[in-house]
């Protein structure tokens, strides 16, 4: 049985002290962490004030993004080492809006994947393909081909800890949600992928998110689906109400 894993990503939104006041009033109410991760993904910012905020709760904190070098001079880039020497437990590589707007490739979210692994901090992979690609029947090879190369050269071990976030572009931020159905279509699709280059125990172990437009009226039904084992939720996590219940939902 796969635990199903429910993340907030709240991008650029919300000041540290109202992310603060967030966790507090949500910290006692997510969960228990045995029965669904529940996970707040906020900015760099408020990062060190929301781990400490959460310790000894079932609330984990994650990072929207990171460097995958260590130390250096990379100008106004974090490191997995300083994620993870504030407690920072998850971090989202690959979002849609990272590649889409800041240049993240295949080939930089595989590096990052490969550098949360050394750090020991939990890799969420978003893959999705674009409106177009949908239209044109190539959703699948998209999607596959982007699972493959985030995950190049892991270990079959390592697979199997990562979270993987389909999010079709098409559905992030816009109220459009992929039926139930066709969101399912899509991760079984991807747990094949997995099965072919790392092994049954792998696929059978690995979690697949849905992401886009997730809400708590539309939650129940996706994950109620066989390859669907969390969220990664935008707008609908910014509120605790929300947040509280789709965290609930993956109980
Ligand atoms: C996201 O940011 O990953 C996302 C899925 O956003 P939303 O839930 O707002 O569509």
């Amino acid at each position: 049985m796969r635990k199903k894993v429910i993340a907030g990503n709240w991008k650029m939104n919300k000041l540290v002290g109202e992310a603060e006041q967030f966790v507090e009033d949500v910290k006692e109410s997510v969960p228990s962490s045995e029965k669904v991760e529940s996970v707040v993904v906020a900015p760099f910012t408020h990062l060190h004030a929301l781990v400490e905020k959460a310790k000894g709760t079932d609330l984990k904190i994650g990072a929207q993004n990171m460097h995958a070098e260590e130390s250096g001079a990379f100008t106004g880039e974090v490191s997995p080492e300083m994620l993870k020497d504030i407690g920072v437990e998850y971090v989202v590589l690959g979002h849609s809006e990272r590649r889409e707007l800041f240049g993240e490739t295949d080939e930089s979210v595989n590096q990052k994947v490969h550098a949360a692994f050394k750090h020991n901090l939990v890799p969420i992979v978003c893959v999705g393909e674009s409106d177009e690609q949908r239209e044109n029947n190539q959703a699948e090879t998209i999607v596959e081909d982007q699972v493959k190369k985030a995950l190049k050269d892991l270990t079959n071990e390592q697979v199997q800890d990562v979270i993987i976030a389909y999010e079709p572009i098409w559905a992030i931020g816009t109220g459009k949600t992929a039926t139930a159905e066709d969101a399912n279509a899509m991760c079984t699709h991807i747990r094949n992928v997995v099965k072919a280059f790392a092994g049954d125990e792998a696929a059978q172990a690995v979690r697949i998110q849905y992401g886009g437009s997730v809400k708590p009226a539309n939650v129940d039904e996706m994950l109620g689906q066989s390859d669907i084992d969390g969220a990664l939720v935008g707008g609908a996590s910014l509120k605790t109400d929300s947040f509280l219940a789709l965290v609930e939902a993956g109980t």
